[in-house]
């Protein structure tokens, strides 16, 4: 057989990239993961998905699905065997239905989640999730890494926001599930298996996703403090005052700000006072006249005056919101420019984040690690989620001869202290090809048998994005 020529003869001669082209798709978003394939196809609708699914199956090919290749942990980088294929769903950007009156949109996989954005904007409503990478990201690729974000707070992650799915499974048969039922109690919820199986047990194809009301008023405030303790117990204050209306919660240290502001030239710190963190704070409401401003003045009023907080900037138009936000949402690239970051995307139980921070450092420090390098911190405290990352100026990285073994000792201590404290080794950017020793290490037993078992129902040959998440 001439794959090639099977796979035109499916996906038509657009559908077909050219490997010459190839290397952005071949590559991580971090550069880490460098890839071969033996064609990539762009499929335009599920039954062209389903044709290539079951050419592949009948001659035993690996397949690599992929989004708009924003995943940081390297699921979408086939392996450098170069005997996958590469199914990228960006031809599959369709939207099939909007029903106001359910409040969903039922969209393909390969829309990117801006796009999603925009058409819930246009029938007056919101689509909840925010990532810095909105713009290509695609919300095939949001379901299959249970994508989190800036409001996860408020409207949960990808699991909260999915009603129904479309898959085509491994041999090529397709599953619709595109239910928009908020209750349904017929059996196991299979989309759940396919939320954040990063590609490991079919295609997504389409998805009904839920909506919920625009937000009409929003006060965004920046606090400086001198801990982490005294994050945690603001945030417990704005619950308090605040309810729902609190949206988003992020957590970033000085050391990550600085690294920002030396980076991007548009950015420059909204206070004067260097304090070791800072916190950006969302409150959002429907309402037009929510009292909005006046909650998180009086909050952070009071924190100044008990010293909690140690200064605090209120912006009082949009675009110096958006700028405070810009900071927020330019960090990784900023740490791209800056030099090689060894990041861990861990949650915790969020009273012992403070604790949890502090022993790794400590335990960092000894192990002579990480000389020459920062420790940086940013996440959505408000989830229990901190990206812990240690960054090497790209000259100290440079001199590091060990790098590999380099990586893993960091990431063996952080991870370890954060199973310590109860947390996990990754909160939101999934498993993928970086962190697979690890799930095998910290989720043995009974829960990695259960997992195994899954993939062992779906894709017995294990044809499904290999060498990933399990
Ligand atoms: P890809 O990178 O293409 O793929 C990711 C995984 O999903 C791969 O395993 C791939 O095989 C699989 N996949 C993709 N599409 C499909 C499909 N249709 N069917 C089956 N499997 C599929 N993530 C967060 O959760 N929160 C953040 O705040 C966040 N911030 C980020 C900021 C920046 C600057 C960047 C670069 C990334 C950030 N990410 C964040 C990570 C990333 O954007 C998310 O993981 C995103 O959901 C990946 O979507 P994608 O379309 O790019 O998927």
């Amino acid at each position: 057989m001439n794959l090639i020529e099977a796979l035109r003869d499916i996906v038509g001669p657009a559908g077909l990239i050219d490997l010459a082209d190839a290397e952005p798709l071949l590559t991580d978003w971090r550069g880490r993961y460098h890839g071969k394939a033996r064609a990539i196809v762009r499929p335009a609708s599920t039954a062209q998905v389903a044709g290539v699914l079951a050419l592949c199956a009948e001659h035993d090919i690996p397949v690599v699905p992929q989004g708009g290749n924003t995943g940081l942990v390297g699921g979408a980088t086939p392996s450098e065997d170069g005997t996958a294929v590469v199914l990228c769903l960006t031809r599959m950007n369709g939207v099939r239905k909007v029903d106001t009156g359910n409040d969903t949109v039922t969209v393909e996989a390969g829309c990117t989640l801006q796009q999603i954005q925009e058409l819930a904007a246009s029938v007056d409503r919101l689509f909840p999730l925010s990532l810095a990478s909105e713009g290509s990201c695609q919300i095939g690729g949001n379901i299959s890494t249970n994508a989190g974000g800036t409001a996860v707070l408020r409207y949960g992650n990808m699991r909260a926001l999915v009603l129904g799915i479309e898959a085509v499974l491994p041999d090529g048969r397709v599953w619709n599930g595109l239910r928009g039922l908020r209750k349904d109690n017929t059996g196991y919820d299979l989309k759940q298996l396919f939320i954040g199986a990063e590609g490991t047990l079919g295609v997504i194809t389409a998805a009904v996703l839920k909506l919920f009301p625009a937000l009409r008023s929003h006060a965004t405030a920046w606090v400086a403090l001198d801990s982490a303790d005294a994050a945690i117990t603001l945030l417990s204050r704005c619950r308090a005052v605040c309810g729902d209306a609190l949206t988003s919660f992020e957590l970033m240290s000085r050391s990550q700000l600085d690294v920002v502001y030396q980076e991007v030239p548009d950015t420059r710190d909204p206070l004067d006072g260097a304090t070791p963190w800072v916190l950006l704070i969302e409150l959002a409401d429907p309402s037009h006249s929510a009292p909005l401003q006046t909650m998180l003045e009086n909050v952070i009023g009071a924190a100044l005056e008990d010293g909690l907080a140690l200064d605090a900037a209120l912006p009082s138009s949009e675009s110096q919101a958006a700028a405070l936000w810009h900071i927020r949402h330019i960090v990784s690239e900023a740490n791209v420019r800056f030099g090689h970051s060894v990041t861990q995307d861990i949650s915790l139980p969020i009273s012992q984040i403070p604790q949890c921070l502090a022993q790794t450092e400590a335990r960092l420090l000894s192990a002579g690690l990480v000389d020459g390098a920062r420790f940086l911190y940013v996440g959505h405290v408000g989830d229990g989620n901190i990206h812990s990352i240690v960054l090497f100026p790209h000259d100290v990285w440079a001199k590091v001869d060990d790098r590999e073994a380099r990586i893993e000792a960091i990431g063996k201590i952080v991870n370890d202290t954060t199973v310590e404290f109860g947390g996990s080794i990754t909160a939101e950017h999934g498993i993928g090809r970086a962190h697979r020793a690890e799930l095998a290490h910290y989720r043995r037993g009974v829960e990695l048998d259960m997992m195994r078992a899954v993939k062992q129902a779906l894709d017995p040959k294990g044809r499904m994005n290999p060498g990933k998440l399990l």
